[in-house]
């Protein structure tokens, strides 16, 4: 299991042990559609996919301070408009993928681990409390920043600590209870991600296995799992349901581009192939429009919509 040191611990011990260049994957121009489950999105001027937490950090260190960075998990709650992101994108599903039981019994798990592996690793350890991450389809880190929840679980309710890092690479453990959270709102401070947690979970004797199994057949039913869809495009207003309010206004179905609002379930917008960005954002800018006018709600969205409309990638 990789241990990010604090800078403010650093000893020249470690120090002649870290790495000091980085040895990660990096590429210019890289598509994003690819990596997003809606499957659009244009290109990262510079995307670069880790080794390990201190990689990462070596990366940071000499990564030119001027860059900007954006922190990309499994691209499962991202609107990135066509003309992609400038500056650096860091990738970090499948690259911080370590998990596994510390000694005290916590789960220790890094950002990049998928949520459903997360949910099996504790089902086959004993552990209770994480099985609603089955059908979650992004990473540890977008959970985290997120605070995504299903079938009435959440994510900072099992949370004990989270490793942060900061833009310069330095990282930092804190306290789960420093940390102000939400409905899908986590509020840490500005450049700083996270790159591990650790999870206090009950030991079970009885199998989490008919739950998950349970959960994912009603995410079967009652959503287009099998299309192109960001989950979710919009948070529940306070007191409501986005999804009915868009069916009370008779959208579904309705259509721009190739963009669709899905017929099984109104929150869910469907690539049905060849959408662009601009299509999906026109047509939430729409649904935003009408249920604003039919019931004077402005509905937010929970997907978080960024980069360019048009390249300024040379
Ligand atoms: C079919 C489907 C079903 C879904 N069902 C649910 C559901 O039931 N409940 C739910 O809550 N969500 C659901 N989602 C949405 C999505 O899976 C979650 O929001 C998930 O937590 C996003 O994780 P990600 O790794 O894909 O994040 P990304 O989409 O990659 O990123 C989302 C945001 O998190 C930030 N971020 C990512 N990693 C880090 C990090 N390490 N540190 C700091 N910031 C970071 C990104 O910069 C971005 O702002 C669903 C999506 C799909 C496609």
């Amino acid at each position: 299991m990789t241990e990010c040191t604090s800078v403010a611990s650093i000893t020249n011990e470690v120090m002649s042990s870290m790495k000091t260049m980085p040895t990660g994957k990096t590429l210019f121009n890289e598509p994003l559609a690819k990596y997003t489950s809606w499957r659009v999105g244009g290109p990262a001027e510079q995307y670069y996919r880790p080794t390990d937490i201190d990689d990462l950090s070596v990366f940071l260190r000499h990564l030119a301070s001027t860059q900007s960075v954006f922190w990309f998990g499994g691209g499962s709650n991202l609107l990135i408009r066509d003309g992609g992101i400038g500056g650096t994108v860091i990738h970090l599903r499948r690259s911080l993928d370590q998990i596994g039981l510390e000694a005290d019994g916590r789960l220790y798990v890094e950002a990049g681990v998928a949520c459903p592996q997360v949910a099996r690793f504790c089902q086959k350890n004993g552990l209770s409390g994480a099985g609603f991450l089955v059908g979650i389809p992004g990473t540890m880190g977008g959970a985290l920043a997120m605070n995504a929840g299903a079938f009435g679980g959440e994510t900072w309710p099992l949370v004990s600590e989270v490793e942060l890092m900061d833009r310069q690479g330095n990282c930092q453990w804190m306290q789960s209870s420093s940390i102000s959270v939400g409905y899908r709102m986590v509020d840490i401070p500005e450049q700083h991600w996270f790159v591990a947690a650790k999870l206090n979970l009950p030991a079970t004797t009885s199998s989490d296995d008919a739950m998950m199994q349970e959960l994912l057949k009603r995410r079967r039913l009652s959503q287009p799992i099998t299309v192109p869809t960001c989950g979710s495009v919009f948070k529940n207003p306070e007191g409501g349901f986005a999804a009915q309010l868009i069916e009370r206004c008779g959208l579904k179905g309705h259509q721009i581009g190739n963009a669709k609002v899905s017929e099984k379930h109104a929150n869910f917008i469907e690539n049905l192939g060849g959408a662009s960005a601009s299509d999906i954002e026109l047509l939430i800018d729409f649904i935003q429009d009408r249920v604003e006018r039919e019931h004077s709600v402005r509905l937010e969205t929970e997907v978080r919509i960024v980069g360019e409309p048009v390249s300024s990638v040379k």
